[in-house]
């Protein structure tokens, strides 16, 4: 084995404008080394037409080479960020991983292994996904068999059980805030895991007594936990975590015996959970530092499993910074990452040694990390591991990123030398679920003359059309909606209850405040406005709102707010003049609850008492485009109007308005 480098066992499928490059690098690589080799007896024994080279001839000549007997080689398969993408990519994934462990077994035999991970956030997004609660996703994890499945944020969503309620206390019957994945985790023929999400009550210290922690990170605090901002005093105490307790449906890892070798698959959840789902869903729930956690877990498995994964519901840096630093613990304390969350595709290789692989989201793509295990030493030989990452199922070509495994065969693509086909089992089942929303899914909303499109940062026809909605049902001066909500575009053409799902897929509801006084206002505009991208801004209808800003890439160099009026022309603002108006104006306003509970920063909604609850923002509108069929137009009218900068700001100052 030691005499094959070169041989396609550090080849790592490039994507984009490296693939070609890499390509041709490979193939010369190839072509090398089948000369180099020619008369080496280690191979031809090995392989004696057992490749899948040999097998498919010449034209084949870029597709990965198979270790020899008695290496084994181990293929794990990793996806993330699916979001209730089921229709149509599931049943295509399904073939695809029955297509690579069929085409292995059938080269390898017993020396070959396929495992299964996905890294988090399973749900959310579609209505496909979201009107079954989870459980077509789940059912289809099962059936394709997953070997084990991270909870990402967005596994919390659901709340009780109910599709419409996200929490308890809202009209569902569900008194527990987990209600629904703790029913997914229980049919699911899977683990669940996640090593670093702890039940803060049942942390104590060393010497018995309770301990009262953070959310993020599960660190000792001096200051009561609800408090707001959660002070992190020095930690006086430390937490005995051999007596802290896991939420019962989650595991921390799974060992699979696969072969000769022993993988141990590592669960992490993403710390900042609690913030990036129903608050309430998860306020008795702490999400430990994932490298703290993984250091003990791995300890504590030494000797139980000879492969370590870990499997994050986090990307880069923090997945690549994590491998370096376990890089600094020693050999072989972990051999690959398969991260999720940030909707990336990551594919490094750190050190040369530890594969870290994300493939986007929505699940247009898949990760695969191959290893060469020697039964003998029990260990991985790094130099043959080889990866990729943005893998696509396509069932008339191969792409580029598969290539290293595909090949066309009358005129249909092969993975490991077996046909893709979609699951029809799977596409069956996708059919059914279908036909059980078809009556909610394909009311018409109404018309929309041509696509509806988003912007994070400036006035967009979508953010009109919903802030002006909301607006009108609620009756109240200023409706505000955050673009980081808006999840999807309207296409053009009839407007059904499914694709207006997409655009708000979350059960935030509407609410009506009814006393914002005129400087939390000026405020609230001043964060929208100071936004690149990086975050989503404040949309509103009911004002003008005029303003300077400077962008560096997605970073704010500087923004000024010039002007603010109400659409009937009444002055609130004037760079010049300051805030205009009697001191006790205020403005009744419609928003969202997640905004008034000071959901992306926008601190300034807190204590502002809400007076109305109009129910779930999306059935709200709903209703009222069902009672009044509506007509959109892509148009903007200048209500959020960015002027060139410099053209007032000798008004007020040098520095402009703070923001
Ligand atoms: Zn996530």
């Amino acid at each position: 084995m030691g005499g094959r480098k070169g041989q396609g066992g550090s080849f790592e499928c490039g994507l984009g404008r490296q693939a070609a490059w890499a390509g041709l690098v490979f193939a010369v690589l190839l072509l090398v080394s089948a000369v180099a080799h020619a008369g080496d007896k280690s191979l031809s024994a090995a392989g004696a037409g057992a490749s899948l080279r040999n097998r498919l001839g010449d034209e084949s000549a870029d597709l990965w080479q198979d270790p020899p007997e008695p290496f084994e080689l181990l293929t794990i398969l990793g996806t993330n960020d699916l979001h209730g993408a089921v229709d149509p990519h599931l049943p295509d994934w399904a073939g695809a991983v029955r297509a690579i462990r069929e085409g292995q077994k059938k080269r390898l035999g017993a020396r070959s292994s396929v495992l299964l991970v996905d890294a988090g956030d399973q749900f959310q997004g579609t209505l496909l996904s979201n009107f079954n609660e989870g459980k077509l996703v789940f059912d289809a994890y099962s059936a394709i068999g997953y070997d084990a499945v991270v909870p990402g944020n967005h596994d919390y969503d659901f709340g009780p059980e109910g599709w419409l309620y996200d929490k308890t206390g809202q009209g569902s019957s569900d008194p527990n805030p987990r209600g629904v994945i703790e029913k997914l985790a229980r049919l699911a023929a899977f683990p669940l895991l996640s090593a670093n999400t702890y039940l803060r009550e049942s942390l104590h210290e060393a010497t018995g007594g309770p301990v009262v922690v953070t959310q993020k990170g599960c660190l000792p605090v001096q200051a009561d936990p609800a408090a707001q901002g959660e002070k992190v005093a020095q930690a006086a105490t430390a937490v005995a975590w051999d007596q802290a307790i896991r939420p019962a449906f989650l595991q921390p890892y799974v060992i699979r015996r696969v072969g000769s070798a022993r993988v141990a698959l590592i669960g992490l959840d993403n710390p900042d959970t609690g913030t990036m789902t129903t608050i309430e869903n998860v306020s008795d729930l702490c999400f430990r530092d994932m490298l703290e956690t993984y250091r003990e877990i791995r300890s504590e498995l030494e000797g139980q499993a000879d492969v370590f994964v870990a499997v994050m519901h986090h990307g880069s840096p923090q997945s690549e910074a994590f491998a370096e630093a376990l890089l600094q613990d020693g050999p072989d304390r972990l051999h690959a990452i398969f991260s999720g969350h940030t909707h990336r595709i990551e594919k490094k290789k750190i050190a040369e040694l530890i594969p870290v692989v994300q493939s986007g989201a929505n699940g247009e793509a898949f990760s695969r990390v191959d290893f060469v295990f020697d039964p003998r030493t029990r260990k991985v030989d790094h130099s043959k591991t080889r990866m990729l990452a943005g893998g696509k199922v396509k069932f008339d070509q191969c792409a580029e990123s598969v290539r290293p495994f595909c090949h066309i065969k009358e005129g249909q693509a092969h993975f490991e030398g077996w046909k893709l086909e979609s699951d029809s089992k799977l596409q069956s089942q996708v059919a059914l679920a279908r036909d059980e929303l078809k009556p909610v899914g394909s009311r018409v909303l109404g018309v929309a003359e041509n696509l509806l499109t988003r912007d994070r940062t400036r006035e967009n026809p979508l953010a009109n059309v919903l802030t002006d909605a909301l607006k009108e049902t609620s009756g109240a001066d200023i409706a505000f909606l955050n673009m980081g909500g808006l999840r999807a575009d309207i296409p053009a053409g009839d407007v059904t209850y499914e694709a207006f799902f997409r655009v708000l897929p979350f059960n935030n509801r509407a609410v009506v405040m009814e006393h914002l006084d005129l400087e939390r206002l000026i405020r609230l505009l001043r964060a929208s406005i100071a936004t690149c991208g990086a975050s989503g801004a404040l949309m509103q209808s009911g004002l003008r709102v005029r303003f300077e800003r400077e962008c560096q890439g997605q970073t704010v160099a500087s923004s000024r707010l010039v002007s603010v009026q109400t659409v009937q022309g009444e002055r609130l603002y004037d760079a010049e003049q300051g805030i205009l108006g009697p001191p006790d104006r205020r403005l009744r306003v419609a928003t969202l609850d997640f905004l008034a509970a000071g959901g992306s920063g926008y601190s300034d909604f807190i204590g502002v008492p809400v007076t109305e609850d109009l129910g779930i923002l999306r059935e709200r509108l709903v209703e009222q485009f069902l009672a009044h069929p509506a007509r959109w137009q892509a148009a903007t009218d200048g209500r959020w109007r960015w002027l060139p900068t410099g053209g007032s700001k000798k008004l007020s100052g040098p520095s402009g308005a703070p923001n």
